[in-house]
């Protein structure tokens, strides 16, 4: 099959580009190559989206004006595009001289015209779908990089891409991570001065983190940083810094064969005005710091923001944001750099709202932080003391006698969705949610390799069976959008939505934030007090942030459509799945005029199989499902429609096909891998008839 399709991919080059006879009528004057000085002055061509944030401080702000506050009522359609599967869709597209650049599912790329949106060239990087398994939260992809010609993509099995821009043609690919571990790339690579920065996840599994340098034209490794320390010198960037001020924070040798964490999984920030390098970095690998440093020590760089030498990876100086992490606190969330007044002073600063729940204002000269409040309600700590930097933790926090409900849990308060900052209103548009957790410890933990391994309890306790105890549950996960000041550090306005999980913001010169978000809608709101403006219904959940760009003197706005990521595969809704479309890009205008085609999918009906679990199967039916299936197919089968819901497969009525998808892997070509070696056929059934207990569920039988 994948032969089949390269076929036809290749087909499609020599289509557009096998013409080469006619010559072009008119001589036009090639744009300036995006080199670090383009990037620099990107606020000389407000129509261009020329990195993930827009510019290098990510700030996501359009400068563009045509459409605003006056005239937002009549956006329309201008046009869309549809990729090839409903997987999840976290990109953010870049549009350069007239052309989108936008990632998918399975690490694509898709360049388009920005106008029409006519495909001129697709890359497919033909990802082994049977390693989609090490990606905890959906095969998705947040974005490329463009410098110097090429276009550059990080691949869920680790490689990071270099594509020629004109043609859609690989110029090169380095392999950037031990294949043998359960590395996965789903951030967007940052370039600048001639280098193309990438980073990688896989902390729920057991991995150690680091950011690397790639020259931009040979794919030769120039430096590697590691977040946390190995078993001795790497003969890398990170080895002195390591030595030095790491290692004496992490006790006992666990922590070596688990991986430690730290991974780089999404901010990678170059600021050209100090010359430095800011990384966020992820939790700890296990969760639990117990089981992975004697329960001691601070554990650098896990849950920080480093800032290195860009052109060495030397360290420069780091702030802890969690020290001695222990909740799937990641620091990852995106970095932005701003310049505020604040207490008559002009201060070079960056911008972050992690995963904690406090929202930090760093001096990015020295990493000194200047102010962290609260932006949800917390309760892991009380505050952050200014003057040290380090959180005052509550009592039982970290849950070593007792479970410890935390109002913030590992989803976080903010997680990867992106932020957005306007210049205009001093203000950051910042999507908020609040999912508690309760962090117990795991028994008799144990590592297993290629699985989850968090040393805390996941969903091993079954949810409430009664509907009023399961809406208690569900009005209790929240989601909104804060309109935060970094200056006042206090929330100016909010907007309530209807649970987590909503897309990150883009803020524009015309007064507007848009947003969208998961109960299929995409919105604009204005900027300065959150009144909703337009609304446009988008048949499909929206997890990522727009960009505003223009071609012609037409501004458009554009977002990339298509649940996904990590909590829609496990949020229980207590509902049916949304039967969705493929994911899109959908690209708005003034007056446009295109429409999306009539939705026309029907959910199936489940499958219905008489109950055959003996009573004592139940337990291990439960466990079963929740270490192998739940994190991709939902709690209790409640899938949000993204990952096929089980309840409703005709493999449920089908021992033998059940049998050679769940333990053969019939399915590893989709993804799907067998569990061949980890559980048994006799499992295989048990399996079997927990899911069709949970169809069950869904449509009781007569009596
Ligand atoms: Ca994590």
């Amino acid at each position: 099959m994948r032969n089949r399709l390269s076929v036809i991919a290749a087909c499609g080059l020599v289509f557009l580009w096998g013409c080469e006879d006619s010559e072009p009528e008119t001589t036009q004057i090639p744009p300036t190559p995006v080199t670090t000085q383009r990037i620099v002055e990107a606020a000389s061509e407000p129509g261009s989206w020329l990195t993930h944030g827009g510019n290098y401080q990510e700030q996501r702000y359009s400068d563009l004006t045509s459409i605003s506050t006056d005239n937002v009522s009549g956006l329309e359609l201008a046009w869309h595009f549809e990729f090839d599967t409903h997987r999840g869709q976290e990109s953010t597209p870049l549009m350069i001289d007239g052309v989108i650049y936008v990632t998918s599912a399975w690490s694509k790329v898709f360049a388009l015209d920005a106008a029409t949106g006519e495909l001129l060239w697709r890359f497919d990087p033909e990802v082994p779908k049977e390693t989609g398994i090490n990606a905890c939260c959906d095969v998705v992809n947040r974005g490329a990089a463009y410098y110097a010609g090429k276009v550059f993509v990080g691949t869920i099995d680790g490689r990071l891409i270099a594509i020629d821009a004109a043609t859609g043609e690989q110029a090169w690919s380095a392999v950037t991570v031990d294949q043998s571990r359960p590395y996965t790339i789903t951030g967007a690579p940052r370039a600048a001065k001639g280098l193309v920065f990438i980073g990688n996840g896989g902390a729920e599994y057991g991995v150690r983190g680091y950011v690397s340098a790639y020259h931009v034209e040979s794919g030769e490794l120039a430096w590697r940083f590691y977040t946390v320390p190995g078993d001795g010198p790497d003969g890398a960037a990170s080895d002195e810094v390591l030595a030095q001020l790491a290692a004496p924070t992490w006790h006992g040798n666990d922590y070596l064969e688990y991986g430690g964490g730290g991974t780089v999984w999404d901010a990678i920030v170059y600021d050209p005005e100090l010359d430095q390098l800011y990384i966020g970095t992820g939790n700890g690998s296990p969760w639990d710091r117990a089981l992975r440093s004697q329960d001691k020590g601070d554990n650098l760089f896990l849950s920080s923001v480093v800032a290195l030498d860009p052109d060495t990876g030397t360290y420069l100086w780091h702030y802890q944001e969690t020290p001695g992490e222990t909740w799937d606190y990641t620091s990852t969330q995106q970095i932005t750099l701003a310049t505020l007044a604040i207490d008559g002073s002009t201060r070079q600063v960056l911008l972050h709202a992690p995963k904690n729940g406090f929202f930090y204002v760093l001096d990015r000269t020295n990493g000194q932080v200047i102010s962290a409040e609260k932006f949800v309600p917390v309760n892991w700590a009380e505050r952050i003391d200014v003057e040290t930097g380090r959180p005052v933790e509550a009592p039982g926090a970290r849950y070593e006698q007792e479970p410890f409900v935390s109002v913030v849990g590992g989803a976080g308060a903010h997680n990867w969705q992106p932020m957005s900052y306007s210049p205009q209103t001093g203000l950051v548009y910042l999507p908020v949610q609040q999912v508690p957790f309760v962090y117990t410890k795991q028994e008799g933990f144990e590592y297993l390799p290629g699985e989850w391994n968090l040393g805390v309890n996941l969903g091993d306790t079954p949810l409430p069976p009664g509907d009023d105890a399961r809406a208690e549950i569900r009005a209790g996960l929240m989601g909104w959008l804060a309109a935060w000041d970094p200056v006042e550090n206090r929330e100016v306005w909010r907007v309530a939505h209807d649970g987590p999980w909503q897309g990150g913001t883009l803020a524009t010169a015309g007064g507007l934030v848009f947003q969208g978000l998961t109960d299929h809608t995409f919105r604009a709101y204005d900027a300065s007090q959150g009144s909703e403006l337009w609304r446009f219904p988008t048949q499909d959940a929206i997890i990522t942030a727009p960009i505003s760009f223009a071609v012609n003197g037409t501004q458009y706005i554009a977002v990339t459509v298509g649940n996904g990521g990590g909590l829609p595969l496990t949020l229980p809704t207590f509902g049916d799945p949304a039967v969705t479309p493929n994911g899109r890009l959908l690209v708005f205008a003034l007056g446009g005029t295109a429409s999306l085609p009539a939705l026309n999918l029907e959910l199936p009906e489940p499958v219905l199989v008489e109950d055959f679990l003996r009573p004592e199967q139940s337990a291990e039916g439960f466990a079963l499902y929740g270490r192998f299936c739940q994190s991709c197919h939902g709690i209790e089968a409640l899938t949000a429609g993204v990952l096929p819901d089980l309840r409703r497969s005709p493999a449920l009525a089908d021992p033998e096909l059940w049998r050679a998808i769940v333990l053969e892997g019939a399915f590893s070509p989709r993804g799907m891998v067998g569990f061949q070696g980890k559980i048994t056929a006799e499992q295989t059934e048990v399996l079997r008839g927990y899911v069709a207990q949970q169809a069950a569920r869904i449509n009781p039988p007569a009596p």
